[in-house]
């Protein structure tokens, strides 16, 4: 099988570097099931799941909070906001983030503050998905 290098990094430096058989992640546009050889592609990613596949390493999950995925035929990066392995996933930390973000959701507020708690929150139940469903 054939494999691609798969790299991802935060403003915080490298996650991880491995190689998979498969990327599936969420772009802006849609899913995006990657294998080798790929047409080369930019797109925004959302605050979600990407699903490494396959490769030495079985399976990862890693939740990523937006950012951009390049795809070039032999290697995909993933330049995301935050990234994390279940693992390194706080719960608590993220149910506090959840609970805060619905508090102010709740509060009549402007505009750029509603809308940054609504990503605050998706990236809270995106961290809890992904740390409960592994
Ligand atoms: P919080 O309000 O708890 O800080 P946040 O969504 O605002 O959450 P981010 O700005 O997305 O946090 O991330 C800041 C840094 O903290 C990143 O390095 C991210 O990986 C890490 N991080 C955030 N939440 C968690 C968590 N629940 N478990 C582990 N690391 C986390």
């Amino acid at each position: 099988m054939k494999t691609l290098t798969v790299s991802v990094v935060t403003p915080d430096g490298p996650v991880l570097e491995d190689s998979f058989e498969m990327v599936s992640c969420k772009s802006e546009n849609g899913e995006l099931g990657i294998l080798p050889g790929h047409i080369p592609l930019v797109a925004p990613l959302t605050i979600s799941g990407v699903r490494l596949k396959g490769g030495e390493q079985s399976s990862e999950l890693i939740a990523v909070s937006g950012g951009f995925l390049e795809v070039r035929p032999e290697k995909v990066t993933i330049l995301a906001e935050s990234a994390e392995r279940p693992s390194d996933i706080d719960l608590e930390r993220a149910q506090r983030a959840k609970e805060r973000a619905e508090r102010r959701l709740q509060t009549k507020q402007d505009d750029i503050d509603f809308k940054r708690a609504e990503l605050a929150l998706k990236r809270a139940l995106n961290r809890l998905d992904l740390k409960q469903g592994s």
